[in-house]
């Protein structure tokens, strides 16, 4: 069956459901995907909301598997997505196109009990220390873990608090892996080998790239996933920035915890508490919190040594040597020694000894600046209070990120032979695919960008109100909440209002709150899925957010009819790469600062259309749109519509008035 025949009036789609209609753009995309399955280059392409991009790549893909062994990997970067795909779109290809094939989901380690981790809480009791909420949960995990088949968190009865779920799983950098004494019983192992066996493989970017990790560091000997006939990474936009922070590292007070517990259920903890090193740990996380919060530090370190470790790199190399000694080898053989002959826990002892040799030379590169195309930077990290701790020592913890992720990329990834489907509704800036192939390292890949399904120019209408100050004015803030107070009085509510800081929507939710009868809706008060859930359900309700509802609100229907914009999504000056392109670029104006704003503000426009029937207004309260000169990248990276700079445009087009007779 060719695809045009797949998305036909009398294929398959079209018998599975009658209101089907082909779409030549996803007709088109859905072709030029299956060209680039069998062929030895990339295709990047840009295909807007509507356009039904998953089922124009997996389509394709299923129909180029051939054989049990077979396999094609997905990667998304949102669960929302995970979800469509595995629970709708695979099970609807499974019954309509005719073809026997698999798919599974590879979850990363923290969605299932870790049998190692849950043991040793109970045997340690630290599962039932708490508040009497937490030994009802305590209880309810317990009672799940003895008869649960999977250990998949979402099978578990009740939602537990973050804390409580930490207590009983293990995240991919924590887990012992073959050296674990329960590997044989563990969920996630036998969950991951399981869905790995499957011919269309989905997973997330993290576990995508710590795949492609072990890859480089093994010389392609080991890795997560299989072998791939061919790589789809949608959601592609988010590639860049998931790169810069998986190459790079967090380290803070935590990492000391997790290997001092592991050695302790070794029986090593005498030996390493000798040298004192987690008393050295926090009064090194304690000197950089205070080094974060003085006058020297802005956005990233940008001297070496802002802290001494001296101390603490001595403590840990003792204790590695003595490590070592007990594996009768030396700290520089341990990575390369024939680890078969060991008993399980010299192997374990042996792994966390390497993951203290990993701890010092972190450390190490941070207090030195000595790690190329890497920005260094402190955040917070002071534990949450507790009844025997309410009041903890303040604590940072270093972050290091990649600056330049083409070269990675582009060597380990796109350089290899496996043909690369990566695909957005939102990855070009300007009409142009060139600032995202040369940030992700893409060399000469085929380009398609295929127009948007909806009629932007009937379906919607733009207001860029007229008088508003310049966002740097004093009375920025409180023209704003008028602004948002009277738009949401024409649309009834109804509106999704997306903030570019916690402090700007903070504004707007005490100013409407007293001004208007509707329910507002705001993040941070409940988690982001349910406030969105409540948004849908309730529809005249106003939902407000900052960076996560930029991209992640899916909201078909009336209970959308407007997004107001407060600012042009730039990234903040604290922010680490940020600040360091501007102090280190000519041109980080043009080439940083405006195109991921322009990806960001294009994601946040994107919120409002969700299918062929809806309508509504959107309205950009930032005047820098019309006023600045790289205000026209941003509008003419916007999908065609009418617009006007009067509000009561906005009340005739609510009304039903077409947009071409508005400003006609
Ligand atoms: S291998 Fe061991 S440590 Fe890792 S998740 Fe499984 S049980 Fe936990």
């Amino acid at each position: 069956m060719t695809i045009e025949e797949v998305f036909s009036e009398t294929g398959p789609f079209k018998k599975a459901n009658p209101y089907y209609q082909p779409r030549s753009n996803q007709i088109r995309l859905s072709e030029a995907m299956q060209e680039t399955i069998g062929s030895d280059y990339h295709l990047v392409s840009e295909a807007p909301v509507g356009t039904g991009k998953s089922l124009a790549y997996l389509t394709p893909a299923i129909l180029a598997l051939n054989g049990e062994q077979s396999r094609i990997i997905v990667v998304t970067s949102g669960i929302t997505l995970q979800e469509q795909l595995i629970n709708k779109d695979l099970p609807f290809l499974q019954s309509t196109l005719g073809k026997h094939f698999t798919f599974g989901l590879v979850k990363g380690m923290n969605n299932f009990l870790c049998r190692y981790e849950f043991e040793e809480a109970q045997r340690t009791k630290t599962l039932y220390s708490g508040n009497s909420r937490d030994q009802d949960e305590a209880r309810a995990i317990e009672s799940w873990a003895a008869t649960t088949k999977t250990g998949d968190r979402t099978s578990l009865p009740i939602v537990p608090q973050p804390h409580m779920w930490e207590r009983v799983s293990t995240s991919t950098d924590q887990c012992l892996g073959d050296v674990c004494p329960k590997r044989d019983v563990c969920h996630a192992l036998k969950a991951r080998k399981q869905a790995a066996e499957s011919n269309i493989i989905v997973c997330n970017y993290h576990i995508f790239l710590a795949d492609l990790k072990i890859r480089m560091e093994s010389n392609g000997s080991a890795g997560i996933l299989p072998t791939a006939k061919a790589i789809i990474l949608d959601e592609a936009h988010k590639l860049p920035e998931i790169s810069r922070d998986f190459f790079g590292f967090s380290l803070g007070m935590s990492a000391f915890s997790n290997v001092r517990r592991r050695l302790k259920r070794l029986g090593y903890d005498p030996n390493y508490d000798r040298e004192n090193i987690h008393t050295l740990a926090e009064e090194f996380f304690e000197g950089l919190h205070k080094y974060m919060s003085s006058y020297s530090y802005k956005a990233y370190l940008r001297a070496p040594k802002p802290v001494s470790s001296t101390a603490l790199i001595a403590g840990i190399n003792n204790v590695t040597k003595f490590y070592a000694r007990e594996l009768n080898t030396t700290v520089s053989s341990l990575e390369s020694m024939n680890a078969s002959s060991l008993t399980e826990d010299q192997r374990a002892l042996r792994k966390l000894t390497l993951r203290m040799v990993e701890i010092s030379n972190q450390i190490q590169s941070a207090m030195n600046l000595s790690r190329e195309n890497t920005v260094f930077s402190l955040e917070d990290s002071t534990p949450k209070p507790t009844k025997s701790k309410p009041r903890p020592t303040p604590m940072a913890r270093i972050v290091a990120r990649v600056i330049d992720v083409s070269t990675i990329l582009g060597n380990q990834l796109f350089a290899k032979k496996t043909p690369i489907i990566l695909t957005s509704a939102t990855i070009r800036v300007n009409n142009s695919f060139e600032f995202y192939n040369k940030d992700v390292g893409l060399q000469k890949p085929r380009e398609l960008a295929v127009g948007s399904p909806f009629n932007y120019q009937k379906q919607c209408f733009c207001i860029i109100p007229d008088g508003m100050p310049d966002p740097k004015d004093p009375g920025y803030q409180t023209a704003v909440n008028e602004k948002i107070v009277e738009f949401t009085k024409i649309t009834n509510g109804r509106t999704l209002g997306l903030f570019t800081s916690y402090k700007s929507m903070q504004s707007a939710y005490e100013t409407l709150i007293k001004a208007t009868k509707h329910r507002v809706l705001k993040q941070g008060d409940m988690p982001n899925d349910q406030l969105i859930t409540e948004f849908k359900r309730d529809v005249h309700s106003i939902l407000l957010g900052t960076h996560s509802f930029w991209e992640g609100v899916d909201v078909p229907g009336e209970a959308c009819s407007a997004v107001i914009i407060d600012k042009l999504p730039f990234k903040h000056m604290d922010d680490p790469l940020t600040a360091y392109h501007k102090d280190t670029s000519k041109k980080f104006f043009d080439n940083h600062y405006i195109p991921n704003s322009v990806i960001m503000f294009r994601q946040g426009i994107g919120r409002l259309i969700r299918t062929a029937t809806d309508r509504g207004i959107l309205v950009i309260l930032d005047p820098r749109v019309i006023t600045q000169r790289y205000g026209s990248t941003f509008l003419d990276s916007m999908p065609k519509m009418y617009w006007s700079p009067e509000s009561q445009h906005a009340q005739q087009f609510m009304d039903g008035m077409d947009p071409e007779q508005i400003v006609g």
